[in-house]
């Protein structure tokens, strides 16, 4: 069975198309300023040289269509023809309290992610414009639609309710969901399997440390706190979002800078975090070679970024009172040595103790703790696609 992972952006969308009979990749690729001039889609079949094509693409239309094209062209194509792909399976960003598991994309799931885009008005209308698309390229192939926060939906509401007036979480659904629940399942799964156990016998607290970061605490298989909360700007400090910060410094800075609402927000969400900290960048390894070249703006940076790491690490072992496995995944997680270090110094009271040998390593599934180590600490590299893809066969097959 092939698979069409989707994960589409207001401008840009990647790809994937996954032989699922046997879990391997067959092509994969990006387009990027969709509906802006100079529009173009890097592709990358398997076992091929990448190529780049340039056209404009007005739509997300014209876009699958260019990258359907790109998967049957005889030279760089990787099926023969589009009847090849089984299903889709799309990243549709927020699923609300409507959906706890993946769902195949039909007329009343399709109204549920509407229903949802007030949530996330910056994500879903992009998720349809991608569904809406491929149903009118592919009108027979199912569609299934995978959310970044079905994953979250186990927490209880101790974890979800805000100390805000109840009522705006019974009138506007403002509560906590939490994001990058894909990325968060996938790895704490697979931790579960490396210590030889059932995700139902473990205590595990996955970072995911990418642009956006989180941190889930995952209990028995199931998520009972995550870092991210009604919008992905909550919990650690990111590349360019500021995190966890006292909420009364928005109405404090919006009075003396003159910003308005939205200004606030861009600024939370754009200017701050990483960035806004060092004023150098929102990349780590940017901020590791200015940290090298004696910036100080830096080494503050990825201080407080390790700090409010470690902060939450303590935090999730007494919401589950212990843990068996740290996991570290994305960008930074599975390659900023150098902060994994950093995140794992002064939790060994906790019983975490890194191996800084085996810490010297990038991108691969492997333990890092000390032999006798009581917490294990396993960089597991996330691969949300494969979840995407197997969520989307499971639904497809019981059809
Ligand atoms: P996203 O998917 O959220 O855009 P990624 O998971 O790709 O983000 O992570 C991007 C981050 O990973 C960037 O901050 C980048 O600096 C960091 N990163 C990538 N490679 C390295 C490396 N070798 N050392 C340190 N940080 C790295």
């Amino acid at each position: 069975m092939k698979v069409l992972v989707m994960n589409c952006g207001s401008s840009s969308l990647k790809y994937q198309l996954l032989d699922m009979d046997t879990e391997s990749l067959l092509a994969k690729g990006l387009v990027e300023r969709i509906g802006i001039s100079g529009s173009f889609l890097t592709h990358e079949p398997s076992g091929k040289d990448k190529v780049v094509i340039e056209t404009e693409m007005k739509n997300h239309t014209v876009a699958i269509k260019l990258v359907l094209d790109a998967l049957v062209n005889p030279e760089h194509g990787v099926i023969s023809n589009m009847k090849e792909i089984d299903a889709v399976g799309h990243r549709v960003v927020h699923g609300g309290e409507t959906f706890t598991a993946s769902a195949i994309v039909t007329e009343e799931v399709m109204q549920g992610i509407i229903d949802c885009q007030d949530l996330a008005p910056l994500h879903n209308p992009a998720n349809i414009m991608g569904i809406e698309a491929c149903k009118s390229l592919m009108p027979d192939v199912p569609q299934v639609a995978v959310f970044d926060t079905a994953f979250h939906q186990t927490m209880p509401e101790a974890s979800y309710i805000y100390g805000l007036p109840y009522e705006y979480y019974e009138k506007y659904k403002i509560r906590r969901y939490g994001f990058h629940g894909t990325s968060h399942k996938y790895v704490s799964q697979r931790a579960a399997a490396m210590l030889g156990k059932q995700p139902s016998e473990v205590k595990i607290i996955t970072c995911h440390l990418g642009n956006g970061a989180s941190i889930a605490a995952v209990n028995g298989g199931q998520v009972v706190d995550t870092s991210m909360g009604f919008t992905p700007l909550e919990g650690l400090v990111m590349g360019t979002r500021c995190g966890l910060i006292d909420p009364a410094i928005m109405p404090f800075i919006m009075e003396k800078e003159g910003l308005s609402a939205k200004e606030m927000d861009t600024l939370m969400n754009k200017k701050s975090g990483v960035l806004g900290i060092s004023g150098i960048s929102s990349d780590m390894r940017d901020i590791e070679n200015g940290i090298k070249e004696g910036n100080n703006r830096a080494k503050i940076a990825i201080d407080v970024y390790a700090h409010y790491v470690r902060k939450f690490i303590g935090a999730y072992a007494a919401v589950m009172n212990g843990v068996d496995a740290i996991v570290f995944t994305a960008g930074i997680g599975e390659n900023s040595i150098s902060l994994r270090a950093k995140i794992c110094d002064g939790l060994q009271f906790l019983g975490i103790e890194l191996d800084e040998e085996k810490n010297n390593v990038r991108g691969k599934e492997v333990n890092l703790s000390k032999d006798g180590s009581k917490v294990a600490i396993l960089l597991i590299p996330t691969n949300e696609e494969l979840v995407i893809a197997r969520d989307t066969k499971e639904l497809c097959s019981n059809k």
